[in-house]
């Protein structure tokens, strides 16, 4: 896979690991989905836009259950998980027409996982040649904006899916 270059990543690295807290088990305890881009609670499972997207649209899912133990996730949770990432898949394909994507965990640091203490599947939207255009839409500093325009149409099209 060729990686992709997402420069206002950097705003993760310096600015959401000062707080001791677990951002998957903070977010869904507030009553501000929109603003935190909740855009699913399911029984088990919540799905979320990330933040700091390597792409734009990429959401992921996150069992409520704070645990980096992927073998130890109930049927239920597994089950929900993948249905779940199942209608991210549609709802992004029909938001915005990808090309492809690319699915899956970083469990632990060393794999490269972000927040390692609370494991969440990535969904990440792929478009032929986006390694050179994602760049460019990270300089336009256009994200924060995106993000919110981009929680919006998969809000709306998550619940067609229900
Ligand atoms: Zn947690």
């Amino acid at each position: 896979m060729k990686q992709l270059w997402a420069p206002w990543r950097m705003e993760f690295i310096t600015s959401d690991k000062k707080s001791g807290g677990c951002v998957f088990c903070d977010l869904p305890k507030e009553t501000q989905d929109k603003k935190n881009l909740i855009i699913h609670r399911a029984t088990k499972v919540f799905v979320i836009l990330n933040k700091f997207p390597y792409n734009l649209g990429h959401m992921m899912v996150v069992p409520f259950e704070h645990t980096h133990e992927f073998n130890k996730l109930s049927t239920e949770q597994l089950v929900e998980m993948t249905s779940e990432a199942q209608k991210v898949v549609d709802v992004l394909s029909e938001v915005y027409k990808p090309d492809g994507f690319n699915m899956g965990m970083n469990l632990g640091q060393a794999a490269g996982a972000g927040i390692k203490d609370h494991l969440h599947w990535h969904v990440v939207p792929r478009w032929n040649g986006d390694t050179n255009f994602m760049p460019v839409l990270g300089e336009t500093k256009g994200m924060p904006e995106h993000l919110q325009t981009c929680f919006e149409k998969c809000f709306e099209v998550y619940r067609r899916k229900k």
